[in-house]
């Protein structure tokens, strides 16, 4: 029988032992392909690709991080068919989730490594500070680590903030001398998933767009892919109407916080940040930083944390917006960016549509949730 009708059945019956039908997989294949921001006729070539790929390799290195990354990716959409997902993947070593430990463990990541066309998966910041002693595992420095899984890499995925850009471990006076994977390897292609932590949905996303098509998501000049980072969460805010009619929230919990008001008067990052977090939202797609009351802090971008904090104080010089003027002599001069705005809200009402998701009614605190929007 031909390997890959063996895959497919292999593959039904995984389905069906997840309790997880046919429509339900396509489904969620529909909403990876949005996500991806392709068009929805694409649906059928991503489930075909998942139903007949040979499962790829994958090592997961953590250096100076959290696990936050991996917490993330653990918890997928739909527990069901995010389980079919990572069984799609083989992966072959990583410190949190393996059962091997110790010479064990290092035994597994040497055998991928020897056989070549893995992926590398790498969490968390390279410290160069002092040789690179700040983080050593199996008796190695992280960057030794990093060097010897990227020769016969097929391609590395930098998961967070800080494998991508050094993260919070790279805060100022960054004392171990961290930095992002970039700055350590090249000959490889490698794409960069920030965020403080990266969504479960791009992690999966940008996985299934290699296994699909063979090659990585089309990136911008910072290595993120443009399927997800391609858009400023202020043109995809559902409060952006609120700025745009100079309805800020003033004080945690006023009138204008309960109406859902812009949040850019209390810090919020979201002019200067480029991520679909208000498209693909988190937690099971329920809900997202600004839509629970709360102002981006910035986390995807690079040099997070210094250029993001004070996190609740308006930076005077926020990069790629300069609206500070804009958003104190607000008014009604800023119809183009308006309409990028509800440009990419189509986007983000696609990608609820074909998740489902469109009949829920607005999310707490959204626009749609202000019935009025005056004082
Ligand atoms: S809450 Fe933040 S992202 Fe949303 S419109 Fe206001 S400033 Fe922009
Ligand atoms: S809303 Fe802003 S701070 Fe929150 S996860 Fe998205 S980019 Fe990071």
């Amino acid at each position: 029988m031909p390997a890959m009708e063996t895959r497919e059945r292999a593959l039904g019956d995984r389905l069906a032992q997840f309790g997880v039908n046919r429509r339900t997989f396509l489904k969620y294949c529909a909403t990876l392909t949005a996500v991806l921001a392709l068009p929805a006729r694409f649906t059928e070539r991503v489930a075909r690709a998942l139903e007949s790929v040979e499962k790829p390799s994958i090592i997961w290195l953590e250096f100076q991080d959290c696990a936050g990354d991996t917490e993330s990716f653990l918890r997928s959409r739909n527990p069901g068919v995010g389980d079919l997902i990572l069984d799609l993947l083989s992966v072959d070593y990583h410190e949190t989730i393996m059962a091997a430990a110790g010479f064990q463990a290092e035994a597994a990541k040497e055998a991928t490594i020897a056989k070549g066309g893995y992926i590398v998966v790498v969490e968390g910041s390279v410290p160069m500070g002092d040789g690179g002693v700040y983080c050593t595992i199996g008796g190695k420095t992280a960057i030794q680590i990093l060097e010897e899984a990227a020769v016969g890499a097929a391609a590395i995925i930098n998961v967070g903030t800080c494998s991508a850009y050094g993260g919070l471990p790279k805060a100022a006076p960054n004392p171990t001398r961290a930095v992002g994977v970039a700055s350590v390897v090249s000959g490889v292609p490698i794409i960069n998933l920030p965020g403080c932590p990266a969504n479960a949905d791009n992690i999966t996303a940008t996985l299934v767009h290699y296994l699909t098509f063979g090659s990585l998501p089309a990136t911008d000049s910072k290595g993120r892919p443009l399927f997800a980072y391609g858009t400023r969460i202020h043109d995809a805010c559902e409060r952006r109407a609120h700025f745009d009619a100079g309805q800020f929230v003033l004080e945690w919990g006023d009138a204008g916080h309960k109406r859902g008001w812009c949040l850019y008067k209390m810090g919020c990052k979201g002019p200067s940040t480029f991520h679909n977090c208000p498209i693909i939202r988190w937690n099971e797609a329920t809900s997202w930083p600004v839509g629970s009351g709360h102002g981006c802090v910035g986390c995807s971008e690079p040099d997070f944390w210094d250029t993001m904090t004070d996190f609740y104080v308006r930076l005077p010089k926020v990069t790629g917006f300069g609206a500070e003027a804009t958003a104190d002599k607000i008014g009604l001069g800023i119809a183009a960016a308006t309409a990028v705005g509800f440009g990419a809200h189509g986007i983000a009402k696609a990608i609820q549509r074909r998740a489902g998701l469109g009949s829920e009614g607005p999310a707490p605190g959204s626009m749609e949730d202000d019935t009025d929007g005056s004082e």
